[in-house]
């Protein structure tokens, strides 16, 4: 189990970082969470073979984390796609989807199975596939906004290994329950300490709050994404982050990271790059 980061940034897809899109890979079944723009250029460049994404989890509507979903379907369709593609969003994403499609003279051959997500707390099973079961639950930010708990389904003495996924959020506790004990907790970390007050005002995390979640829902290790432009050498934000927690990784575009019980440091693909 691994996830391939296809964009760490924060709002603007510019400098090194792209949006918010990640695939997360079990056993070949590939989950697509996210998908800002330009995802699917990235999905291409990281060889992840687009129609082999057969479900797609959109945590928000910002644009950073969602506005790469029609260009994507579109190519989907053009590239002559008939099997279903799942998705899971929040309430409001079919609409916008099926009006963009609707307005523009475009189509979708495929079948689109939504899931849409509208509800203010506790965790619900939004889908279930042959590899993973994927749970939502409400996290804290300006507009309704989910975080994701992927388990693993059990094979043989294979025991299940867990990824959780955060973005956008502030600072709440309330989230813990829901991301206790994960392999791999991906967190988003917008802003250094010093701008605490600017990240509680946007509902964004600092680097330290993002460590001191993952250290009190006792996570394994802590992956950081959603890095601000603002910070183009993020060796800050990884210290902070690691004075509470120190199994931190700071996400990189295009680099690729195991999902384990005993974690270790990623797998460098940035080659590609070169
Ligand atoms: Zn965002
Ligand atoms: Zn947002």
């Amino acid at each position: 189990m691994f996830v391939t980061i296809l964009g760490s940034g924060a709002a603007l897809p510019i400098g090194a970082r792209r949006c918010s899109a990640q695939v997360l890979n079990i056993g070949g079944f590939k989950l697509l969470i996210d998908c800002a723009e330009a995802t699917q250029d990235r999905i291409r460049y990281n060889h992840l073979k687009l129609q082999s994404i057969s479900t797609i989890v959109i945590s928000h509507l910002h644009g950073d984390h969602f506005f790469g979903l029609p260009g994507l379907l579109s190519t989907m369709h053009l590239c002559g796609r008939t099997e279903t593609v799942a998705i899971a969003a929040p309430k409001g994403a079919r609409q916008v989807i099926e009006t963009i499609f609707e307005l523009t003279g475009n189509h979708i051959a495929f079948p689109i199975e939504w899931h849409e997500m509208d509800f203010d707390h506790g965790e619900q099973r939004v889908l279930e596939t042959s590899r993973c079961t994927i749970d939502a639950f409400p996290i804290y930010h300006s507009v309704p906004d989910y975080g994701f708990r992927i388990t693993e389904r059990p094979r043989g003495n294979h025991t299940p290994l867990v990824y959780a996924y955060c973005c956008d959020t502030a600072y709440d506790e309330r989230i813990l329950p829901h991301i206790e004990g994960v392999d791999l907790l991906c967190l988003e970390c917008t802003f250094s300490n010093e701008f605490e007050p600017l990240a509680t005002e946007r509902m964004h995390l600092t680097a330290g709050q993002a460590g001191r979640l993952a250290r009190l829902a006792g996570a394994r290790q802590l992956l950081l994404t959603h890095i601000s432009a603002r910070f183009r050498e993020p060796d800050l934000l990884l210290q902070q982050a690691q004075q509470e927690f120190p199994n931190t990784l700071i996400a990189a575009d295009n680099q690729r990271y195991e999902i384990s019980h005993n974690p270790t440091q990623p797998t460098d693909t940035t080659a590609n790059e070169k």
